[in-house]
């Protein structure tokens, strides 16, 4: 069995404990660990409303509602994988540059080690930072973006050129993802103008807004996905802005008329058959959360994620006879 594992909510109620995510060790380590989640409460990048800081806490807490067996995926994240929480990045509000240098340093002894990891906005400038830090040891990425928004765009506010509207706009200038196997899905409302959604395809990604991925079925997308990653190493980039704010209300700059957490849900499950080195979920907001709804999501997109690398370690593991696979 792997070295570390959640605690076991039949044997303690699961509202015991200090909450870390899915109630995993918290742990600075990287040895016998195979995933760790890794807290990024960083928000001062965002151009709307701000308070993403304290999402890690908020979707940490939401976790502690997993259990051991994901039926629609059919698979035991935790007896697959050992998974750690690592705790935060020391992020400094108000000072991006150093923030960045604080999450890369934080992932790169992770990414170094060949461990996955999952991080917890924060705001999505963050991504960059982690870009960094995986594509330093992976080389350039391929990226599955779900988001209502490309965060393409090249600067705000005159010359501002780093803001969670803008990290992916910079990856691309430094080399650190590969546009031609990178797909967005969910954009959707208004934008500043039509060049907004031509300039991602004029990059190389594909691009499937709210309405083009909502005509197409989870394994229609999990297939289109699959093609276009290939083999590549790839980091999953989930905004839950992508859902609808029925259904995720807490964050920053939401836009109506979205895909439900169902629809969104299946459409990340069908993402099986990809090399994930890393991916983070981003933007929750608890302060504007009801009954913790984006919170929960939040955690619930997180161990899809552990999932969904649980299934690449079991396919790997079987095609390299019993060795998982690390770079
Ligand atoms: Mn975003
Ligand atoms: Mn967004």
């Amino acid at each position: 069995m792997p070295r570390y594992q959640p605690a076991d909510s039949l044997m303690s109620p699961r509202f015991t404990g200090v909450r870390t995510f899915a109630r995993l060790p918290h742990l600075q380590t990287t040895a016998e660990v195979d995933l760790a989640v890794v807290g990024l409460p960083f928000d001062t990048g965002a151009t709307f409303k701000v308070g993403a800081r304290f999402g890690p806490e908020a979707v940490r807490s939401a976790s502690h509602m997993v259990r051991n067996y994901n039926p629609e995926l059919q698979v035991k994240p935790f007896d697959v994988l050992s998974c750690i929480d690592y705790g935060d990045a020391p992020v400094i509000p108000g000072y991006i540059h150093d923030s960045y240098a604080a999450i890369t340093a934080t992932l790169a002894p992770l990414a170094a080690a060949g461990i996955v990891t999952l991080g917890i906005g924060g705001d999505h400038s963050i991504a960059l930072g982690e870009l960094r830090a995986l594509a330093a040891v992976h080389g350039p990425l391929a990226l599955v973006q779900f988001d209502s928004h490309g965060d393409l765009w090249d600067a705000y506010y005159g010359d501002h050129k780093y803001t969670h509207g803008t990290p992916f706009r910079r990856a691309l200038e430094e080399g650190l993802l590969q546009a031609e196997r990178s797909v967005q899905l969910g954009m959707r409302g208004p934008l500043y103008g039509p060049e907004d959604l031509q300039m991602a395809r004029d990059f190389g990604f594909t691009v499937l807004t709210t309405t083009e991925l909502l005509a197409h079925s989870p394994a229609e997308i999990g297939a289109l996905v699959r093609q276009r990653v290939g083999d590549a190493n790839c980091f999953l980039s989930f905004d839950v802005d992508f859902f609808d704010p029925a259904f995720a209300p807490a964050t920053g700059t939401p836009e109506v008329g979205g895909p439900t957490s169902f629809q969104g849900l299946s459409y990340l499950r069908a993402c099986t058959g990809i090399n994930w080195v890393g991916g983070d979920v981003v933007e929750v907001l608890p302060a504007l959360d009801h009954s913790q709804i984006t919170a929960h999501l939040a955690a619930q997109v997180g161990y899809e994620f552990l999932s969904l690398v649980a299934l690449q370690h079991l396919a790997q593991s079987q095609s390299n006879s019993g060795s998982v696979n690390k770079p």
